[in-house]
């Protein structure tokens, strides 16, 4: 998605470590109108795939998937990272490991808000190494819920979570896909 592509040349920032900085429009200071567009693609893609649920992780997610929500009308539930006093009764449980902060979470979603009933729309911001989607994927799988497909802002096509999550039979659809980071340059992948 050229908007997107373009935003990433112009105000994202490669660090060390193959890390992409987008918090000037995406996971800090959020760009919503930009974003709003992200989810109206993330609507056109998946818009008549009968979804009635989105599904994100915190925190980065959250924001993405609400404006995306707006597009089809759903409600947002977001994996908490940890195990949290708030939560009342029994929840899913996966386990996800941060690229970005090299540790590894339980993530939890209560049973109350997904179950055999929903079509679930996983949406993030990034797919990396597939650890994030991956941990969502198998909530999903506990509650007996099905999976629309997952609606990623960037993929780093490079690294190995395209294939991973592709390989479980679900669809992915990434707005920029990130052929490679070389000198502080992004190539994308077409
Ligand atoms: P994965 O689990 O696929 O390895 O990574 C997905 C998660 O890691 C995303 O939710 C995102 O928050 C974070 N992440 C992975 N790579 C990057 C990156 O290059 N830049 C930023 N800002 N976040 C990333």
């Amino acid at each position: 998605m050229k908007l997107l592509e373009d935003a990433i040349l112009t105000r994202g920032r490669v660090k060390d470590g193959d890390v992409l900085k987008v918090d000037a429009f995406l996971n800090h200071q959020m760009d919503v109108p930009l974003i709003n567009e992200l989810g109206r693609e993330f609507h056109r893609l998946f818009g008549d795939a009968g979804v009635n649920k989105i599904l994100t992780i915190e925190a980065s997610g959250i924001g993405i998937a609400c404006i995306t929500a707006q597009h089809f009308g759903v409600p947002v539930v977001f994996a908490k990272k940890t195990q949290s006093r708030n939560i009342d009764g029994p929840v899913y449980t996966s386990k996800v490991t941060s690229f970005t902060h090299q540790r590894t979470y339980d993530v939890i979603v209560s049973q109350s808000f997904l179950g055999p009933s929903d079509h679930v729309l996983l949406i993030d911001d990034f797919l990396a190494k597939g650890s994030a989607l991956l941990g969502l994927i198998d909530l999903v799988r506990q509650s007996g819920a099905s999976i629309a497909g997952a609606g990623i802002c960037i993929e780093k096509g490079f690294d190995v979570g395209g294939k991973l999550v592709r390989d479980t039979g679900v669809r992915v659809e990434s707005l920029a896909v990130i052929r490679e980071m070389r000198d502080g340059q992004v190539v994308f992948a077409h």
